[in-house]
């Protein structure tokens, strides 16, 4: 990481958001198919706080994801992890960036069939070279529920099991950030309430920032803030929000005309 270490840190005295999009835009697409799928947003993710980010299918909340984790790049404007700006990275500052300071939690787990649960969680360790602490490991294992199930493959899992070790994974390096795209959505409300549980935990217990995409009010409601997209624009946030209030928001932007 000497690379990126050189980059000069922002010496304002607000403390630096975990990340940052200062008018990103992203265009897919020429002509006909041109599609814009981030329309010049502006938002910050504060350390240690869980924020939900939600809107209509389509309004950008995975592109912007993906732009901010170094999986996507921006057409224009700024995405920042801490202090690094994205766009002045190599792709191999970024391959970096995205190992060290960044976790992923997909909706679809994303686990290797053929290791088990403790391999698939080490795994993103032992490719940077890296052993993983082992009390560290054991807070996230026991903070995921995981202990006695670290021998499973992902097949001998449940769904919710299943994605507690994708969980473990993103935490296990201890990154700045973790970005979860719509992290229950394959899953019963039971175990997405447990996964929200541990997002929430790692977020109060463990100092984690976490960023989750979702269409439940129920779940934005465990986060401490949410951010609402349409078209491809921040068009509201809500701080502590309860699940009433965040249906009303939703169904008032409905009423608007934002329905994807
Ligand atoms: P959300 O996650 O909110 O459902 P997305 O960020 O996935 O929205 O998509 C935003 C817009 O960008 C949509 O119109 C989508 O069709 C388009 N889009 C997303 N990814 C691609 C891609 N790889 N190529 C072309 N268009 C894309
Ligand atoms: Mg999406």
């Amino acid at each position: 990481m000497s690379q990126l270490a050189q980059h000069p840190q922002p010496t304002a005295s607000l403390p630096e958001p975990a990340a940052r999009a200062a008018g990103l835009t992203k265009v897919y697409g020429k002509g006909d198919a041109r599609v814009t799928a981030l329309d010049g947003v502006s938002v910050d993710f504060p350390r240690g706080r869980f924020t939900a980010v939600m809107g209509p299918s389509g309004s950008g909340k995975s592109t912007l994801m993906h732009c901010l984790a170094g999986l996507d790049t921006a057409t224009s404007g700024s995405a920042r992890i801490g202090g690094t700006e994205l766009s002045s990275l190599t792709e191999r500052q970024l391959t970096n960036l995205r190992r060290d300071k960044v976790g992923f939690v997909f909706q679809g787990f994303n686990l290797l069939p053929t290791l088990t649960a403790l391999e698939n969680i080490t795994l993103p360790l032992r490719i940077a070279g890296r052993r993983p602490d082992a009390k560290w490991l054991e807070v996230v294992v026991a903070t995921v529920g995981l202990a006695g199930r670290l021998e499973h493959r992902p097949a001998e899992l449940s769904g919710g099991q299943q994605q507690r070790v994708a969980v473990a994974r993103a935490l296990v390096s201890r990154p700045d950030i973790v970005f979860a795209d719509e992290p229950t959505g394959n899953l019963d409300s039971r175990s997405g309430a447990e996964i929200l549980g541990f997002l929430r935990d790692s977020v109060r217990e463990l100092g984690q920032t976490v960023v989750m995409v979702t269409h439940d009010p129920v779940a934005a409601a465990h986060a401490d803030r949410v951010v609402f997209l349409a078209d491809g624009r921040v068009v509201d946030e809500l701080y502590g929000p309860t699940s009433g209030a965040v249906l009303d928001r939703m169904l008032r932007f409905e009423a608007q005309g934002h329905t994807g």
